[in-house]
């Protein structure tokens, strides 16, 4: 074990926010020991979309089985159309304990649940420039059709909403300059939690 536990991330956003692009480039210049943590879905994999790496995929019957069974940290039906996501506990505890700063990419709802478990956990939310943008980005990555497109955008705009409810916020009008913002903040924290623990 670290002489140190980690520290737990969340970072929410608007679907279509370019939040994993962006934490891409978080991953690759922050020298910070980053590790993601990979969720379970039920939604069907995209194109180029890779299981164990993008997401977990699985059944809805193994989701709900692992879900009673208790592995679950937060799930949620995020679109509100079946597709069920959630935070495997063995994504973050492990990690944790190994002295990592796991990062969560998760919903609003799902933020609030894993915060009753780790309040002292550092939330940032990511929004794109404006709505209009928003609505361009998703209509531009064509993987959804234009009823879920709709739905992902009456959530983004609820989303939106309970921005205020998280630590940092952060615009996502130019991938460098945001990922470059992310990680002053998680810098910042990190020498704020070195001293804690040195106290
Ligand atoms: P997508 O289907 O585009 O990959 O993801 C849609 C949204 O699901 C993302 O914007 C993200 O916030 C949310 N999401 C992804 N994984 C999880 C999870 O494990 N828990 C919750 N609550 N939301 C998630």
């Amino acid at each position: 074990m670290a002489s140190q536990p980690g520290q737990l991330v969340i970072v929410s956003g608007p679907s279509g926010a370019g939040k994993t692009t962006l934490l891409h480039r978080v991953f690759e210049q922050c020298r910070l020991p980053l590790a993601k943590s990979i969720s379970a879905t039920t939604r069907s994999r995209r194109p180029g979309e890779r299981d164990g790496k993008d997401y977990h995929f699985l059944s809805r019957e193994e989701f709900d089985r692992r879900r009673q069974r208790g592995e679950f940290l937060e799930a949620c039906e995020v679109f509100g159309q079946g597709d069920w996501y959630g935070t495997l506990a063995s994504e973050v505890t492990p990690s944790l304990e190994a002295g990592k700063w796991v990062v969560l990419e998760i919903d609003v709802q799902g933020t609030m649940e894993v915060l009753r478990h780790y309040p002292q956990a550092l939330t940032i939310f990511v929004e794109p420039g404006s709505l209009a943008e928003l609505e361009r980005r998703l209509r531009d990555r064509g993987t959804e059709d234009p009823q879920a497109l709709e739905r992902r955008l009456a959530v983004a705009r609820r989303e939106f909403a309970s921005a205020d409810r998280y630590r940092h916020r952060v615009i996502n009008d130019e991938v460098a300059r945001a990922a470059g913002e992310i990680c002053d903040i998680l810098t910042g924290a990190s020498s704020r939690h070195t001293g804690e623990h040195s106290e």
